[in-house]
Parts: structure tokens; C-alpha cells; sequence
């Protein structure tokens, strides 16, 4: 008999995944082919902001399914600049910010680059600058700035230009000079394992870029749209960007990526860029539709509390050295590298969570969890964890 995972290595390139076949969800569950039940508390790596099958989103994807779908960037909607001008407030751009949309958060970051590439044109400065640890994506440039080299050496050359520090301030005194037209960073970075930046480090990054010249881009691809319990993580530094690239929870599960810009440095014009499916009418109205829902019902402050108990609930269970994050966006290091034990101990006790390291399991659910999902993520994780370190006990003996 032919199984899904024959037919998966069959049909689809060979790029790992592939932990479970799943067939439907609601709120934070979802089910599999042979109807088991998982709480999901990885939430598609931090997308489905409201869970699944939410009602808001259901009936914004129908809706404009059946009003207009696409028309390409030759026409304005009105669900496009609805979006727009909701993002420039919730970001606080004043008048002069601009938002271009995309379809996912490497193409977000290709155009962050592609602004920076413009500064350096305009200006005569070369460098683009990410951190050591940064993921800003899978394609040629924005893979240029995840310097990891499993992912990068077989792609080799990438792009020229570009420099990576550690993400210390003393990296960033030394590191940020004339010759730098862009810093790229992640407030916490999510696929090095749920890694905050050091205090301080945004606002010293601020005046360094600005006394340099050099534009200042977050990556709120993971940390944006509430994920830290702020609409966006840079506003609890309390510094502005030069710009912001967004994409995961935006949209809550359809696929729509965006680049905020704050004025001052917006030096696209006709011919530099664009993106046929980017900003259509379909996937705009979904991200109206969610960032609304999220404002409207107050999820920002649940987002906080619930984020609160949970690191409250896990510490002192079995393996747990500590929590870290913000908000719904929780790593938990491990005191051995047995995350990925502890991933498939979780799922073959019902529950979804995600090993980004070996030693750090990372949490990403819905806003909308409530005590009933807290309870019960936090018995089947201790079981799960419980399991891993006595198996490792054994092994040990
Ligand atoms: C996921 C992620 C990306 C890439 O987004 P894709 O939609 O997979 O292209 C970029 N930056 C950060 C911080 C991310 O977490």
C-alpha cells in the first residue's frame, strides 16, 4: 500500500517536514488523516494568529473570494489601502510612512534590501549588515543575510557586500561605520531559538545608524503583528526604524508579506520594484480583517498574559533550564540537546510544539488561548518532558 509519506517523497523535494498529515483545524487543534487530535501550539511557526478556522477569517476569505480575488498592481483596491493606512497607524510612520506588499517574508526582506540598495546608489556606501544567528529567509538575498552555513554554502556566491556581527553592542560599535547603508536585525530572533536582542541594543543601533547615515530594518516577520504582545517588538525599545518587513501572523494563514517604511528614506519610484500577486484584494481584506479582530477583542493584553503564565507554567518542569521570548513568542532551553526528542515525545502525546536547536524547544500559539489550552499544553508537555528525561536517564546509567 502506498503511504502519504511514499507519496510525499515521491511528488515533493526533498526539504525534511513531513512530521504528520494533517486535515483540518479548529481554534488551537488540528487533526490528522486517522483523526488524532493535536493542541497546536506551534501555530504554522507563528502564523495562525487567531488558530484556525477563526470566523473573522473564514468569512474575510470568503467574502472577498466571491466580491474580487485579484486585479494585479496596476489597480488600487479598496481592502489594499484600507491595509495600508491601518498599518501605518498601528506602526505609527505618521504621513510620510509607505507600505509595499508581497506574499511572504523573504519577499518583504528582498525589498528591505532592495531600499537598502537604493540608499547605498544614492549615498556611496556598500555594506549591508545582519547579525550572526539572523533568519531573513530562503531566497538569494535574503538568504545573503542568514549567515548559516548549512543553509548558505551550497548557494554560494550570494551577495556581495554584505557583513555579519555577533549581536552584542560591542559588535555594533565596532561594526556600524561610513561604509554600512543598512542594518538588518530581528528584535528576538526566532529560528536561532527564540534569541532576544541584549538591552539596549535597538536604541544603540539607532544612533549608530543614524549618526553613520545608515538605515536602520527590522525584521518583524515573526516578532510583528502582536506575537509579543506589542504590534510590533521595536516599539518597546522605543526607537522609530527606517523600516519594518512583515509577513507570518499578518494575514493569520494566508500567504501576504509587507515592508513598512517611515519616511525620509522612501526612495522607490516606478520601474523599482513590484509583485503581481503582492497586495491583491484577497489577501489585503484578510489582513484587515485580522489586525482588526486582534484591536477590536484586546488579544495584545492576552497575548502578554497568557505568555506570562505559560513561562510560569513550565519552569521547573523536567529538562527546563529557562524561558525567554516576549508575549506567545516562548523559547525554552533545555539543559541537554534532546529537543527533538522532546518534540516527537509531545506529538505522540497530542501536542505540537518545535525544536528550532537542539537544546531549545519554541512556542508560537494562537492569541486567542485561553486557560483550558494553557492546562492542557502544560500536562501534555511535562508528560512529554518527563518521558525524554527518563529515557535519558537510562541511557545515562
Ligand atoms: C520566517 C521568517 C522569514 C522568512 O519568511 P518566509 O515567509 O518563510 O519567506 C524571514 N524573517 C524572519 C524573522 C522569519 O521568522
Amino acid at each position: 500500500m502506498t503511504t502519504w509519506q511514499d507519496e510525499a517523497s515521491r511528488d515533493l523535494l526533498n526539504l525534511g517536514g513531513r512530521l504528520a498529515l494533517l486535515v483540518r483545524g479548529e481554534g488551537s487543534h488540528v487533526w490528522d488523516a486517522d483523526g488524532t487530535r493535536y493542541l497546536d501550539f506551534l501555530g504554522g511557526i507563528a502564523v495562525n494568529a487567531l488558530g484556525h478556522a477563526h470566523p473573522v477569517f473564514v468569512d474575510a476569505v470568503s467574502r472577498q473570494a466571491a466580491t474580487l480575488a485579484h486585479v494585479s498592481n496596476y489597480f488600487a483596491t479598496p481592502q489594499q489601502l484600507e491595509l495600508a493606512a491601518r498599518l501605518k497607524r498601528l506602526a505609527g510612520t505618521g504621513e510620510r510612512g509607505h507600505v509595499f506588499f508581497a506574499n511572504s517574508g523573504s519577499e518583504a526582506n528582498e525589498t528591505a534590501i532592495k531600499l537598502a540598495r537604493l540608499h547605498a546608489h544614492k549615498t556611496g556606501k556598500r555594506t549591508i549588515v545582519s547579525l550572526n544567528g539572523a533568519f531573513h529567509g530562503r531566497t538569494m538575498g535574503s538568504l545573503s543575510l542568514t549567515p548559516k552555513p548549512l543553509y548558505q554554502d551550497p548557494f554560494q556566491p550570494l551577495l556581495p557586500d554584505v557583513a555579519h556581527i555577533d549581536p552584542t553592542i560591542e559588535a555594533l560599535e565596532a561594526g556600524i561605520d561610513d561604509t554600512v547603508a543598512a542594518l538588518v536585525v530581528e528584535p528576538v530572533q526566532g529560528e536561532a531559538g527564540v534569541v532576544p536582542l541584549p538591552d539596549g541594543f535597538l536604541k544603540r543601533a539607532r544612533e549608530l545608524t543614524t549618526a553613520h547615515g545608515a538605515l536602520l530594518i527590522v525584521d518583524e516577520v515573526q516578532t510583528g503583528v502582536g506575537r509579543t504582545g506589542e504590534w510590533f517588538a521595536f516599539q518597546r525599545e522605543g526607537i522609530v526604524p527606517d523600516a519594518m518587513s512583515l509577513a507570518k501572523g499578518i494575514a493569520a494563514g494566508f500567504p501576504l508579506g509587507a515592508l513598512v517604511t517611515f519616511g525620509d528614506h522612501d526612495l522607490f519610484f516606478p520601474g523599482t520594484h513590484n509583485s503581481t500577486f503582492g497586495g491583491n484584494p484577497l489577501a489585503t481584506a484578510v489582513g484587515s480583517a485580522v489586525l482588526a479582530e486582534i484591536e477590536d477583542t484586546g488579544l495584545l493584553q492576552n497575548v502578554t498574559d497568557r505568555g506570562a503564565q505559560l513561562r510560569a507554567a513550565v519552569e521547573g518542569l523536567p529538562l527546563v533550564t529557562g524561558t525567554r521570548g516576549a508575549g506567545l513568542l516562548i523559547g525554552m532551553t533545555l539543559s541537554a540537546p534532546v529537543a527533538g526528542e522532546v518534540r516527537d515525545a509531545a506529538q505522540r502525546r497530542g501536542l505540537i510544539v518545535n525544536a528550532p536547536t537542539a537544546d531549545v524547544i519554541r512556542i508560537a500559539p494562537a492569541y486567542t488561548i485561553g486557560d483550558a489550552e494553557v492546562d492542557e499544553f502544560t500536562t501534555l508537555f511535562s508528560a512529554a518532558l518527563s518521558e525524554v528525561a527518563a529515557s535519558d536517564m537510562k541511557d545515562n546509567a
